[in-house]
């Protein structure tokens, strides 16, 4: 039987797989503060998004709305970070309120974690937290500007930095492109990035206006991808049976 893991060495139990050309442009995460101080800060950061008005006062919204309730625990196992909230999500308060959520929902029990794990124990955030609005060209929404992301990111960096996940769900080619650079969803879907002692996952986004995921050979990168996290599920749940520490 193998030792316990060390938090950094999650990676340790996956399978072998090609060698990455991805490069993180992250910076690391600075190490973690005591748990209660961290509920504290992140309660803390919420307000202060919520009373974000930067991209209303650049002129990129006519009224910055920012999703500012939290949506996951300290020291999640588990974080997502997509694109930015739709008018169901801003309408429901809850990140990844729409048919996103539900397949999220769908691809955690497809690794096998338990129904109801992406509401109770996975971390939801996103790039940028105000709705962009309607595509003007087409359908779905719009996807939010470089500048945009820009001025959101200092919330997003807080957020990381207070809650400290060991894994993070990269959905959709903006998160992707944000944690490691610009990349083919071909080349990233299903491929592990460590960072700093955390580990990157890069999936499609989950929006059923997602045409990706209609190509055969797309389904099976995401199938790779749910199989990775599949294999980091069973790492832990092994923790769990040696009594290792499930968190930061
Ligand atoms: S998207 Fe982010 S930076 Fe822009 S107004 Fe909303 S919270 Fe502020």
């Amino acid at each position: 039987m193998r030792a316990s893991p060390s938090r950094a060495a999650a990676s340790d139990y996956l399978t072998p797989q090609p060698a990455l050309k991805l490069m993180p442009l992250w910076p690391p995460l600075p190490p973690a503060a005591a748990g209660a101080e961290r509920e504290r800060a992140l309660t803390q950061l919420q307000t202060e998004i919520g009373a974000c008005r930067a991209c209303e006062q650049a002129g990129y919204l006519e009224c910055a709305r920012p999703l500012a309730r939290r949506r996951g625990p300290v020291g999640p196992r588990l974080m997502v970070v997509g694109q930015a909230p739709g008018r169901l999500t801003i309408a429901r308060g809850i990140m990844f309120g729409g048919p996103s959520g539900d397949a999220l929902e769908r691809w955690l029990q497809a690794a096998g974690f338990a129904p109801g794990t992406l509401r109770r124990e996975v971390y939801l955030s996103a790039l940028t937290r105000c709705d962009p609005g309607r595509n003007p060209k087409g359908h779905g929404d719009r996807k939010p500007t470089p500048a945009e992301v820009a001025l959101c990111r200092p919330w997003l960096e807080r957020e990381l930095a207070l809650a400290r996940p060991r894994v993070i769900l990269l959905v959709g080619g903006m998160a992707i492109e944000a944690f490691v650079g610009r990349v083919k969803l071909e080349e990233a879907v299903g491929s592990l990035v460590e960072l700093a002692g955390v580990t990157l996952l890069p999936l499609p986004h989950p929006s059923g206006v997602s045409r990706w995921l209609n190509a055969p050979a797309h389904q099976a990168l995401l199938q790779r991808g749910l199989a990775r996290l599949a294999e980091l599920r069973m790492a832990w749940e092994e923790e769990d049976a040696a009594g290792a520490p499930a968190a930061p």
